[in-house]
């Protein structure tokens, strides 16, 4: 017995896929389902987070509808993958919100862009709100770098804390209790494979859309997004150490380090979230978990406002407008943070980590073989 029924119905997939297995080639999910004959919740959710979702095996399977066995792996594994996040969010109070996930990002966002416009308007005068503040410490002189650091490293540090307990919550249940233990290789391998997005490419054609033309512009937009991420990042650890070990504070010149990984890493993060919300418009809509939908551009929409915030408070920075800049990044940098171990972006995280679950499984597999 299963939890739900779309657990059930991906068991029932991966039965009929057990026994065809033409589709073994094209990704991580095959190799890892043979390697069982039954599989538990666990198992099934699992497996779900290994799939990429690039639509190959629905557009090769014989048995996708019309036909009677109706098998469509990828958008089945969506679905499942999507309640898994909920399954194991922490704490589980909050697990209802990975439901109406548009809604409640819309509404967070909303709440956030609320609370910053308040906040600056009551401890800044109007003089200083829409003046113009230049050279080291302008952002400060409307909103202190204590209080900013306090605000947005509890938010970080719980986003953290709850990714992290969900993730462990996910290992537990999908891994053999007597092998948590996590290799170094397995992790390395896990690396490579996610760093170059190894499975998002249909056995090596590309992703399939409506056209059934397989292209690897969403693995493009894909790698785009998520570098550009790990700019931004780069950029705030770097002006972080520049603020507290330099004493040099923001905002830098165009040509300082912290602002050429914030450009590069907010370009990624405007082609990278267009192109993506484009391959979301091309894909076959019989790959597509509509359930899931408000979650999906949610999440990428974020992304990209937040980035283009980001990107306007670079060019407009020593102008009137910075006040008002600073507040809708702001409240946009605080909603992605305060949402994201209850969206779209947890995806990577669980990914990685089937990933790495993967990866150790090979690994057992292949030494036993070489034992025998
Ligand atoms: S998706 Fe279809 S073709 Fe591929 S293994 Fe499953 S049943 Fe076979
Ligand atoms: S959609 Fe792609 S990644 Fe997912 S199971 Fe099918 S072939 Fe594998």
């Amino acid at each position: 017995m299963h939890a739900t029924r779309t657990l059930a119905e991906a068991d029932r997939l991966m039965t009929v896929c057990n026994s065809c297995r033409y589709c073994e080639g094209l990704c991580a999910v095959f190799p890892a389902m043979e390697m069982r004959r039954a599989f538990s919740d666990g198992d099934l959710n699992y497996l779900a987070n290994l799939c990429h979702a690039c639509g190959a095996c629905y557009v090769d399977c014989q048995f996708a509808p019309p036909h009677e066995f109706n098998v469509n792996v990828p958008k089945t594994l969506a679905a499942v993958r999507a309640d898994s996040w909920a399954t194991y969010a922490w704490p589980r109070a909050l697990a209802h919100l990975f439901a109406n996930n548009g809604v409640v990002i819309r509404l967070v966002t909303m709440l956030s862009l609320a609370a910053f416009i308040v906040g600056f308007a009551v401890f800044n005068d109007q003089k200083d709100l829409f003046g113009t503040h230049t050279g080291p410490g302008a952002f400060y002189a409307l909103m202190p770098h204590k209080a900013m650091a306090a605000l947005f490293g509890i938010i970080f540090l719980y986003a953290i804390l709850a990714l992290a307990m969900g993730v462990r919550a996910f290992w537990r249940d999908i891994g053999d209790p007597a092998d948590t233990r996590v290799s170094t290789s397995a992790i390395l391998q896990a690396i490579r494979d996610a760093a170059t997005l190894r499975y998002l490419d249909g056995g090596g054609v590309g992703c399939f859309n409506a056209d059934e033309r397989p292209t690897d512009r969403r693995k493009l937009s894909h790698h785009l997004t998520f570098y550009g991420f790990l700019l931004c990042f780069a950029a705030t650890c770097v002006a972080t150490l520049y603020h507290y070990l330099l004493g040099r504070e923001a905002p830098y010149a165009w040509w300082d380090l912290p602002v050429v990984l914030g450009t590069l890493g907010g370009l990624g993060l405007v082609i990278g979230p267009i192109g993506l919300l484009a391959a979301r418009w091309r894909r076959d809509s019989a790959l597509v978990e509509q359930k899931n939908s408000g979650m999906d551009i949610a999440f990428v929409l974020m992304l990209l406002l937040t980035s283009l915030t980001g990107l306007a408070l670079l060019v407009w920075r020593d102008t009137a407008a910075m006040g008002l800049l600073l507040i809708v990044h702001l409240g946009f940098v605080s909603a992605l943070f305060i949402t994201m171990p209850y969206g779209k972006f947890v995806h990577g995280i669980y990914r990685f980590v089937a990933l790495v679950r993967y990866a150790q499984e090979r690994r057992a597999v292949s030494g036993e073989a070489a034992e025998e």
